[in-house]
């Protein structure tokens, strides 16, 4: 590689709001997070916006479903 163009390259320290934190390769030291593998309702099946919830109970009551 050329000296003087390439940033620097960390093992940058994510934390997520969560509490959770990891490691990953970054131009940055550190790293804040929003939401990550650990909490994303995605990987933990769960339904945590309260949005989400009254977007389906709106859709279940238009198209007159049951709730389960
Ligand atoms: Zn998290």
């Amino acid at each position: 590689m050329k000296d003087g163009i390439h940033p620097n390259y960390y093992q940058a320290v994510v934390e997520c709001n969560c509490g959770n934190t990891f490691t990953t390769g970054s131009t940055k030291e550190s790293i804040h997070v929003e939401i990550c593998s650990k909490c994303h309702p995605f990987y933990t099946g769960q339904q945590k916006a309260a949005a989400a919830r009254g977007a389906i109970d709106k859709f279940n009551r238009k198209y007159g479903l049951k709730q389960a």
